[in-house]
């Protein structure tokens, strides 16, 4: 195997007003604008002539259909139907995802999780690999829906009793072999065998060999893992990993939601992430040459605003995208007041309601309440597909008696949590903003409710609410109600609406 050279989409530099004033320059700029047309039109024959077009999406969360003119799954299969025409069929292009795919809108939740597994089957993905939020709705579920689909499903990582997936594919495309291995998210909490890239390393590792055994022509990683994990930079480890296997020419990258058109990160290795929402897709062109390395091209694709929606996806989903329609047609409550959420240490309307909704919901006095979204605000009628923006995630409500301490414990460790979005907030039961976030001191021990996901530690960033809840799991009540059905009967009461 040769290792890849790389190449990019450049356009020719504007001529400057002065640059045109001079005749000589003028002929040269001529020149200049007939090589750099004759370049482009050239780089645009060998875009168009690669051997294999590899496309991929990741982190779509169940954005099937478009709501206010926003990006959708239906318009980017178009968008994606076009490229593999383009590039010569599905005899010559690959079609990925990189997970996160079926939870995350309302039609994924009606159908629980199988409109996202309808759409990689629609569009004969020739492989996926689960993310994170694919256990939302239940391991069993999740397997249900892996036994159901058409889509092979590829995950070296993944750790659940009754998932079966293969950790490495070979696949056949342009007469080449194209070895294509799956890793799932590398945190705690989400059946994976793994916690950082230590374990990814030594998995790849141990299936490397078996990979070399089979001659690839190329190799690619579908993770579920961006490169900028944290603020540092690309990981550290995914670079090392990736000097040590140079052999992987394209890493496909998920979880973190950010679009990356382009980067290297280790002697030879691509590596490219399609951001989030279905608002784009990556797309490699690999070109094989004879005697030396195969060419390799990245870029994202983006869909235009105006694009069709796919029609033969559309159906394939219609049965939910109905039911959705249905359940939105009469609104759940009409607000007296539009609800927002500011921004501790002032009153928030958003966290009032979602405090008292969960306190109500867990018959308890105190509750730790999960992230709000300060650019959303839900006023006037409210429908279901506003309430599942208020609260988007499939996580259930417990209950624990803690003590004083305790809580203290918990509370401080949120004020040290550096994610902004995942902080969670002591509410009380209380009419008045007077001391909402404040501690309790009236008694000993308290009744505090906190979401499911939250109480076990919010995939290990809070270690020390995820040892008092293990240490309460005997007496820990598990409500069954979900945070969002609490947030449903909270809004049709007073004061957030007339009831
Ligand atoms: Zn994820």
């Amino acid at each position: 195997m040769r290792l890849p050279s790389y190449s990019f989409f450049t356009k020719g530099a504007p001529l400057s007003g002065k640059a045109l004033a001079c005749a000589p320059v003028l002929v040269l700029a001529a020149l200049f604008l007939f090589f750099a047309q004759s370049q482009a039109a050239k780089e645009k024959s060998r875009e168009d002539s690669a051997d294999l077009s590899i496309i991929c999406t990741t982190d779509i969360h169940s954005h099937i259909d478009s709501r206010h003119g926003a990006p959708s799954w239906l318009k980017l299969a178009t968008k994606i139907r076009k490229e593999i025409e383009r590039s010569g069929g599905r005899g010559k292009t690959l079609l990925l995802d990189c997970g996160d795919t079926i939870q995350g809108s309302l039609v994924g939740t009606i159908s629980r999780g199988a409109a996202g597994i309808a759409m990689l089957d629609a569009l004969e993905y020739d492989a996926w690999v689960p993310g994170n939020h694919e256990f939302d709705f239940g391991a069993k579920r999740l397997s249900e829906l892996i036994l159901e689909s058409k889509t092979p499903t590829i995950s070296a990582n993944l750790d659940c009793p009754g998932i079966r997936t293969r950790p490495w594919i070979m696949l056949e495309k342009s007469g080449k072999r194209i070895a294509l291995i799956g890793l799932s998210y590398l945190g705690k909490g989400a059946y994976s065998k793994t916690d950082n890239f230590d374990g990814a390393e030594e998995i790849i590792s141990a299936i490397m060999p078996q990979i070399m055994d089979a001659h690839p022509d190329l190799i690619i990683l579908a993770m579920h893992c961006g490169m900028h994990a944290d603020k540092e930079g690309p990981l550290p480890n995914l670079k090392r990993l990736l000097l040590k296997y140079p052999q992987i020419s394209i890493v496909f990258g998920g979880h973190t939601h950010q679009e990356v058109p382009f980067e290297n990160l280790g002697a030879s290795n691509c590596f490219i992430q399609a951001g989030k929402h279905a608002e784009c897709a990556a797309l490699v062109q690999v070109s094989f040459r004879e005697d030396s390395a195969p060419e390799i091209k990245p870029r994202l694709i983006f869909p235009d605003a105006s694009e069709a929606e796919d029609e033969k996806c559309r159906k394939t989903v219609s049965k939910w995208l109905d039911e959705q329609r249905k359940m939105d047609e009469s609104p759940i409550a009409k607000l007296r007041a539009p609800i927002r959420h500011e921004p501790a240490p002032a009153f928030s309307p958003a966290a009032d309601l979602l405090g008292k909704a969960i306190i109500a919901a867990g018959d308890a006095e105190l509750a730790f309440i999960g992230p709000l979204n300060p650019d959303f605000e839900l006023r006037g009628e409210i429908r279901e597909s506003d309430l599942f923006e208020f609260a988007p995630y499939e996580d259930k409500i417990c209950v624990m008696r803690l003590d004083i301490s305790e809580i203290r414990r918990i509370a401080e460790e949120q004020s040290l949590c550096k994610e902004e979005n995942k902080i969670q907030r002591l509410c009380r039961a209380s009419e008045k903003d007077e001391g909402y976030f404040t501690l309790p001191h009236d008694k000993n021990s308290y009744l505090v409710a906190f979401s499911e996901y939250a109480a076990f530690g919010a995939g290990g960033r809070f270690p020390v609410l995820r040892e008092i809840s293990k240490s309460k799991i005997r007496e820990l009540r598990r409500t069954g109600i979900s945070v969002r059905d609490a947030a449903r009967e909270q809004i049709k009461k007073k004061p957030f609406s007339e009831p």
